[in-house]
């Protein structure tokens, strides 16, 4: 089995959120699992920068609406395998400060972007004859690959790859006004509600779910929740109509990355067997954030500030969250008024409450390994990364049950012998206010009870081995899918 993952970010190459982690982790996973793989993405400034031995290999042109836009493939291989990867380049379009916005604001050529991202990646796996048995697309910005390779590559390919589709979050959709739909070059006979049309825009996603052989989804509750309309984003019925090929597998965690007892960013490192280094870490977590070493629970955050990430409902309960007898360290980026409200109670309870507004990797390792506590009160979460590495790190976490936060973090009100962390159901100040309480009240009455549950967390197996055994079952699957549509349409 060759499978070829194409994604618009992948660690260590360029990140904004958890796709980097899974599109880095997943080929290497996959490899171990007996599955050839390679990896695309864009060639960006990041990466430019980076120091990644890469080569360039050919020229490419790609059709963007009436203009050939020039770009490049380069090779490079993933640091520490053999694996492959290549970029697709175009410096007007990549060479930028950021993936898909700048400032909170999306760039506006970014049709333009994916577009020629995504043909300038079927033109590259067959110049360089890869042959891939699947192509892997991730997310909205890959989503118009399916319906290219169907519409217009097939017949340049000797070997015809089956299509998989993983959606890592359907709230963001790539929905464009009509007016750039000829940048696309694509014939408007798609252009239809039976089609690409979403409310008189054209959708990428939308084109990935039609088109691929195989979806995939981050969790199991995630793959359930996204066909309702509470959770679909208006997807939800196209969803339904292909739940047969829907399947959820939960994303592992790269231990190359994430593994306290390897962290070079930590004060000291530690494992299961002896927790000492967690303490150096908090201590010094602590003075980092002039917060005094006097034994209160501290509360870690890494995460978009966004709603999705429950900062509305955590504004909401703010008067209870100050009340509670614990600190806080935030770290992250996002809409302006979180920046703005942050920064106003950073000002208010610097004593308590401490807020950094930035993208750090460095600082999000600190956080993990030196907090007791990882809040995340999503109000939806297709999989979730940040519980799962703070469990590894021996921090517990306390979620909102959704998506892959409730198919990871077991209660230990519910279920005392297995639970890992603190859950609440209602989506509000309130409820999120009474469990962090519950937490940070036994954190302080019942040591004993509280180090078993550290333990069970960094004893959890998180890693991707589990996911890519399902991975590689889907793409026989998938393969057997497109197999079945080839020959009816070669019969036809
Ligand atoms: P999402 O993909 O929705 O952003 P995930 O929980 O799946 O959420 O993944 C988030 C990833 O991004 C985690 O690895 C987390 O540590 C990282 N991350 C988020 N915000 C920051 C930040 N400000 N600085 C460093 N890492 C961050």
């Amino acid at each position: 089995m060759k499978a070829v993952i194409v994604s618009t970010e992948a660690v260590p190459f360029a990140k904004t959120g958890g796709l980097a982690d899974v599109a880095g982790a997943l080929p290497k996973a996959l490899a171990e699992v007996g599955v050839d793989t390679a990896l695309i993405i864009p060639y960006y400034r990041h990466v430019m920068r980076g120091d990644f031995g890469e080569e360039r290999l050919e020229r490419i042109r790609v059709r963007l609406g009436k203009n050939n836009q020039a770009g490049s493939i380069y090779e490079a291989r993933i640091p520490g395998t053999d694996i492959p990867v290549y970029f697709i380049s175009c410096e007007p379009l990549y060479n930028r400060e950021g993936l898909y916005q700048e400032n909170g604001v999306d760039y506006p050529d970014n049709v333009e972007r994916f577009t020629f991202f995504t043909r300038g990646t079927l033109q590259a796996v067959n110049s360089l004859g890869l042959k891939p048995d699947v192509l892997h697309v991730h997310d909205w910005q890959t989503g118009l690959l399916p319906l290219y390779l169907r519409s217009e590559y097939e017949d340049d390919f000797e070997k015809i790859p089956a299509l998989v589709f993983t959606i890592h979050n359907v709230a963001t959709q790539g929905n464009f006004d009509k007016k750039y739909y000829p940048i696309t070059n694509l014939d408007w006979s798609y252009f239809t509600l039976d089609g690409i049309d979403h409310y008189g825009r054209f959708s990428f996603i939308k084109s990935a779910i039609l088109y691929s052989d195989v979806i995939t989804t981050v969790s199991e509750r995630y793959a359930s929740e996204i066909q309702t309309y509470e959770y679909g984003y208006g997807m939800e019925s196209v969803l339904k109509r292909r739940k047969n090929i829907l399947y959820g597998i939960l994303n592992g965690i790269d231990y190359d990355v994430w593994n306290p007892a390897e962290d070079e960013y930590l004060e000291a490192r530690y494992d299961a067997d002896d927790q000492e280094g967690k303490r150096a870490c908090k201590a010094a977590l602590l003075a980092e954030n002039d917060f005094p070493d006097d034994g209160l629970p501290l509360v870690g955050m890494v995460n978009r500030l966004v709603d999705q990430k429950g900062f509305d409902i955590l504004v909401e309960g703010i008067d209870g969250i100050l009340g509670c007898d614990c600190r806080y360290v935030l770290l992250g980026t996002g809409e302006r008024k979180y920046h703005r409200l942050f920064t106003e109670i950073n000002k208010r309870h610097p004593r308590k409450f401490k807020v950094h507004l930035k993208f750090d990797e460095a600082m999000a390792h600190r956080i993990y390994a030196g907090c007791d506590i990882f809040l995340m009160p999503s109000r939806y979460e297709p999989c979730g990364l940040g519980q799962m590495i703070s469990m590894t790190y021996g921090t517990v976490p306390v979620v909102r049950a959704t998506g892959g936060l409730a198919d990871t973090v077991t209660d230990v009100y519910k279920n005392p012998r297995v639970g890992v962390g603190f859950s609440f159901d209602r989506y509000s100040g309130r409820a999120l206010v009474e469990t962090l309480e519950r937490a940070v009240s036994m954190y302080k009455k019942d040591p004993d009870r509280w180090r078993k549950i550290v333990l069970r967390g960094i004893c959890r197996d998180f890693s991707w081995l589990n996911s890519a055994e399902k991975y590689a079952e889907v793409y026989e699957t998938a393969v057997n899918v497109a197999e079945e549509r080839y020959e009816a349409k070669a019969s036809s």
